[in-house]
């Protein structure tokens, strides 16, 4: 049962803000409010204030600059992203990530900004746009500040965000030439939330080295995690079967991962293992096609 509160409805991010600052104490954002509304209902979030930012057009916005990266802002939905020819065209793993969100309904309502603010470790973005080396834009009456999302989450359900912070654009630099990135997740039922999930980022020397690595698990630990020893691993070198092996080992003794109704520890460590070594190889192979 959804506990009585206030609704507030602001029409620009100053209102927000303002909102925010004033009510911080038992006030929560609501964007698409397909996570937020499932632990009101289990009266395990009953704020006081609830701020609907869902009709903020302000932060409804996809932008793409040949020099600066992508754009997208806190309030654009799943759908959109999805669907946006420049991401499908400029950073088509986006799109395709975003296409295997959840269902077509809660890709409709949901937004990224909800979905990194919620700070759910089996979340399908914030892999992906660390592997990317995405940023985000942050807000409250006092300024702005930025920060890489590989910093954002804290720990389960818990992010850098503070009460009175308002999350206002995701920022994704252009990759460096010479580089492939790939995502995939394990699910149980067909677009579902991820038991575990793997982003691989591999950028080449101008010869045929590894140069950069990164490579990203979810759902594995209380936090979207690099797995950087597993990275340590391929820079430098050319990879073959016995790294591959080493780096999807390497991955799986760097998970932290819960047992829980969905996957024991044991299982979750198994599937980071073969997801890291599929994802790192389709990233390896697809940067060859570039070359
Ligand atoms: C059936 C179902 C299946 C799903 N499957 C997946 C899946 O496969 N993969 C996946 O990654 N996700 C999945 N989700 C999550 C969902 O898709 C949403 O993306 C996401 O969790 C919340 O987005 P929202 O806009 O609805 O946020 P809300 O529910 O409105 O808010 C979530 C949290 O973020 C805060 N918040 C929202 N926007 C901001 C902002 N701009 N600044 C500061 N705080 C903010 C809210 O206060 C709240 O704490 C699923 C959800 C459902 C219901």
């Amino acid at each position: 049962m959804i506990k009585d509160f206030v609704y507030l409805r602001p029409s620009t991010v100053k209102e927000t803000l303002l909102s925010l600052s004033k009510y911080q104490e038992d006030c929560k954002i609501i964007a698409g409010g397909q996570s937020l509304l499932i632990l009101m209902r289990q009266g395990l979030v009953a704020p006081k204030y609830l701020i609907d930012i869902k009709n903020l057009q302000e932060l409804n916005y996809i932008r793409f600059d040949p020099k600066e990266g992508l754009k997208i802002g806190a309030t654009t939905t799943h759908r959109a992203i999805e669907k946006s020819t420049v991401i499908q065209e400029k950073f088509g793993i986006l799109a395709e990530m975003e296409g295997k969100l959840a269902s077509i309904q809660t890709r409709n309502w949901g937004t990224i900004g909800g979905n990194l603010c919620h700070g759910e470790p089996a979340g399908d973005p914030a892999p992906l746009l660390i592997a990317l080396k995405a940023n985000l834009k942050l807000a409250n009456l006092n300024g702005e500040r930025r920060m890489a999302v590989e910093d954002f989450s804290l720990d389960y359900f818990e992010t850098a965000l503070t009460k009175d912070e308002l999350l206002l654009e995701i920022q994704v630099p252009l990759p460096p030439v010479r580089t492939a990135t790939c995502f995939d997740k394990f699910t149980i039922i067909q677009n579902d939330m991820a038991i575990v999930s793997v982003a691989a980022s591999v950028t080449l020397n101008d010869g045929t080295l590894c140069k950069e690595a990164r490579i990203v698990l979810g759902g594995a630990a209380p936090t979207p995690r690099r797995a950087t020893m597993a990275e340590e691993i391929l820079v430098g070198k050319r990879l073959d079967d016995a790294l591959l092996e080493q780096i999807g080992q390497k991955a799986s003794e760097q998970a932290e991962p819960l047992s829980d109704i969905h996957a024991s520890e044991e299982y979750r460590r198994q599937l980071v293992k073969i997801l890291t070594k599929r994802m790192v190889k389709k990233a390896w192979e697809k940067v060859q096609r570039l070359t």
